[in-house]
């Protein structure tokens, strides 16, 4: 059986920006006396900063408006180098319809209406030969399923240190690593 060449991107912390974005609307939020917070927001930020970023992302038009994170641009232009079908691999929040939306809008403006995209709550059923996703969490389910898969991290201080002998953590300095891996795994058939 023939393969099909996919390659998945995930798009928070790998093609957008959402700690910067983030960053930057709280900073706008922020009263002159009170202190600079920097994301990502864990479980042991103030209650005032998650509130706030509750609303944040209720905002369809931010989403939408995500700067651009360049270590998984430079993933992606790899996969269209070696004739990958890309395909967005996003998961949709819960209980937040303005991130479905607003996250579709930010692939019409940075990759076109025609890009291919799976919005999800399980990432892990999802086929495709690569996995470009900064997330541990959704790296281990997805590789649970696909002993021979391969991911590709774009490197962040939350997967710092993390390693897997099915993933490539990249770091904006070891692209010819990347595509080298992506190379032959275009060649893999099963
Ligand atoms: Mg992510």
């Amino acid at each position: 059986m023939k393969l099909e060449n996919i390659a998945l991107f995930d798009m928070d912390g790998t093609l957008c920006d959402y700690d910067a974005g983030l960053f930057e609307k709280l900073e706008e939020l922020r009263s002159s006396d009170e202190p600079t917070f920097h994301p990502p927001i864990r479980s042991n930020a103030p209650e005032y900063i998650k509130k706030r970023s509750d609303l944040i992302r209720r905002s369809e038009d931010w989403w939408e408006n995500l700067p651009r994170f360049q270590l998984g641009w430079d993933i992606l232009e790899v996969a269209k180098e070696l004739g990958y079908r890309t395909m967005i691999l996003t998961q949709g929040p819960r209980k937040n319809p303005y991130a479905w939306s607003g996250k579709k809008k930010w692939i019409d403006r940075n990759l076109g209406e025609d890009q291919d995209v799976t919005m999800t709550r399980d990432k892990g059923l999802i086929y495709g030969k690569i996995l470009v996703d900064d997330f541990t969490g959704y790296v281990e389910r997805w590789l649970g399923w696909r002993k021979r898969g391969l991911v590709i991290m774009p490197a962040s201080k939350e997967n710092e240190g993390y390693s897997h002998e099915q993933v490539i953590r990249y770091n904006g300095e070891n692209l010819e690593e990347v595509r080298e891996a992506m190379e032959k795994a275009k060649l893999r058939e099963e």
